[in-house]
């Protein structure tokens, strides 16, 4: 994903790029497009340039919970300064070098590192996703077992419930 200096110094607005999800890194991700879509901004100024923007796409994932598969829009905005000059950003930043003498960037390493953090540490269908039986293993979601009205519940459930979310 390259970025040219001359367009950089201009700025720019809402640029549309797409990134086809063959030049990612490997990894566990489905994704159901065949394209990530990010829209980006630019600001140059004395230090160098600031890009924010937003990255786009639709993953297929297993909630933890319920353990369906189900389809995730992910919305994932960044922001990244790209500079010769490391001393003037703080640590809360995302930062490339961009040295000087150079034309051009490839801020692809950076998008393949925001795109693997930006899921969530619990990954869940549905806030009010009911998840499994503990006994049964019945998906809550789509039907009650009988589990419940048989009376089998031990006074653990409520403890396995809770380490189960
Ligand atoms: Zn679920
Ligand atoms: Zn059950």
């Amino acid at each position: 994903m390259l970025l040219y200096r001359n367009d950089l110094q201009m700025g720019f607005e809402n640029k549309n790029i797409s990134i086809p999800k063959g030049s990612l890194e490997k990894s566990s991700f489905k994704f159901i497009q065949p394209e990530i879509n990010c829209v980006l901004n630019c600001k140059s100024d004395y230090s160098g340039f600031k890009l924010n923007g937003n990255l786009n796409f639709i993953l297929s994932i297993i909630c933890d919970r319920c353990m369906s598969i189900f389809q995730n829009y992910m919305d994932v905005p960044f922001k990244l300064v790209l500079s010769s000059q490391n001393n003037i950003v703080n640590d809360k930043e995302n930062f490339m070098l961009f040295s000087d003498e150079a034309d051009e960037i490839d801020i692809l390493p950076f998008i393949n590192e925001t795109i693997h953090l930006s899921l969530p540490m619990k990954i869940l269908c549905a806030e009010t996703c009911k998840g499994l039986c503990s006994q049964c293993g019945t998906n809550l979601n789509l039907e009650i077992c009988k589990c419940l009205s048989d009376g089998k519940h031990t006074p653990f459930d409520k403890l396995n419930q809770l380490l189960s979310n």
